[in-house]
């Protein structure tokens, strides 16, 4: 299927009439005109005086960028487009809800150097920068983003590169921030670079919003300097079909191209997409642009989005609605992040109605319930290859659940469990 992918003329935009396409394409251009201020805004959508007071008054406390590319796709008509919501301040962001925190996956807390949150055995999550090109209006991490405009220090760089060098057990390392591509490719480059020289990482994640907010970000040769540093995955952050335009798919094309397999992270957002039906659109359009869907979120507790949050139920809706009735390269997971830093929690509507001894009952998407029964032999030994008898340690749970499973460990308790001190 021939799809038309939406391309905006900027030049129909009085404030950008001027602007030669050399300009326009460049990154660099972008950023340094991204629009920071009610003036500049204005030229680009209507604002009345009640939203120019609010505005205003949002702007005492955060900050606003949007990049010219992403504020030309605001529909001019349209006061409550899904672009908007994303990029444009709203009074709500002053609101404080009751379970609001600055920092509720505790990312700070399990911070063993600053910038480094490892808070999974096997990988960690470095914030290289808090720097993006343009502040998501949902962002989880307000806290650091566009609040102090820097990238980290080298000195900070390296003190998490020591870390990940002196923990062997790292072999995924996960690059976000800020957005690691509003770094310089040399600046990039330094940290992909140190991390390769590690023996122990086997793959780079690099999570970045530029295919979407900033496409001309994707240069041949921010390319070819990622290619070097394979296995590496982007993952990136389209929340809603309208943002897969041209420039867009050329950008996933150019890192597709570049070998860079690509995800994508969605947000579950009040009114831009907590709709069964704009997310089925969105997960086929990412397919077509070579971007397979990964995860969507519930929106995190973090202060001033309670705005954007739905209940978890329409998560689980949007499953229901995806499952079975399309392809499961599709279908993303649904995940909770845990308040309190507890990782990703998987929430999914129940496909298994009942068990017994032999058999479960199971149900589809279509309501059709049905049997599987299990063998008769229902026990399979497994401890008989290589990997479990003399393979390394690694590879055998540390703790968790799965180590109540393999029988190493028979119950996990609360810290400061009440009846133990008795
Ligand atoms: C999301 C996240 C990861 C990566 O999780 P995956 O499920 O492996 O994609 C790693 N560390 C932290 C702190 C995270 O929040
Ligand atoms: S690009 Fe990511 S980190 Fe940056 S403002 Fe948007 S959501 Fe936050």
């Amino acid at each position: 299927m021939k799809k038309n992918y939406r391309s905006i003329d900027y030049k129909t935009i009085e404030i950008y009439r001027d602007v030669s396409e050399t300009d326009w394409n460049d990154w660099k251009w972008q950023l340094g005109h991204a629009i920071r201020d009610i003036p500049t805004l204005k030229q680009i959508i209507d604002i009345d005086k009640k939203l120019e007071a609010d505005l205003e008054n949002c702007l005492q406390t955060f900050k606003m960028a949007i990049t010219p590319y992403y504020a030309s796709l605001m529909d001019q008509d349209y006061d409550r487009g899904v672009i908007r919501l994303q990029a444009v301040p709203s009074i709500h962001e002053l609101y404080v809800a009751a379970d609001d925190q600055d920092d509720p996956l505790h990312e700070d807390v399990d911070s063993p150097v600053p910038g480094l949150t490892h808070r999974y055995p096997d990988r960690v999550l470095m914030l290289v920068t808090h720097i993006c090109s343009m502040y998501c209006r949902h962002c989880t991490r307000r806290r650091m983003v566009g609040d102090r405009d820097a990238h980290l220090s080298h000195a900070q760089i390296d003190a998490c590169i020591e870390y990940i060098r002196n923990h062997p057990e790292v072999r995924d390392v996960l690059l976000s921030g800020g957005d690691p591509f509003s770094l310089s490719d040399a600046g990039l480059e330094y940290i992909l670079k140190s991390i390769r020289e590690i023996d122990h990482v086997e793959i780079i994640r690099i999570g970045s919003r530029m295919p979407v907010v900033l496409p001309q970000r994707i240069t041949n040769s921010l390319v070819s300097m990622l290619r070097k540093y394979h296995p590496l995955y982007v993952n990136t952050h389209f929340n809603h079909p309208d943002e897969i335009t041209l420039e867009a798919k050329n950008a996933c094309a150019r890192l597709a191209d570049g070998g860079i397999q690509l995800g994508n992270q969605t947000v579950l957002l009040r009114d831009v997409n907590d709709c069964p039906n704009i997310m089925k659109k969105l997960v086929h359009e990412l397919l077509m642009i070579r971007v397979k869907p990964y995860y969507i979120y519930q929106c995190d507790l973090s202060s001033g989005i309670s705005h954007f949050r739905t209940s978890i139920t329409k998560g689980m809706e949007i499953i229901e609605n995806l499952r079975g009735h399309t392809t499961g390269m599709a279908v993303p997971t649904f995940v909770v992040d845990a308040p309190g830093g507890g990782g990703k929690i998987p929430v999914m509507p129940n496909y298994l109605l009942s068990q017994s001894d032999r058999r479960f009952a199971l149900r589809n998407y279509e309501g059709v319930i049905t049997t599987y029964t299990q063998p008769e032999q229902v026990f399979s030994n497994c401890g008989r290859c290589n990997i479990c008898r003399e393979g390394p340690k690694e590879y055998k749970p540390l703790d968790g659940v799965a180590k109540l499973l393999s029988g190493d460990k028979l119950c996990l308790e609360p810290s400061g469990l009440v009846r133990r001190k008795r």
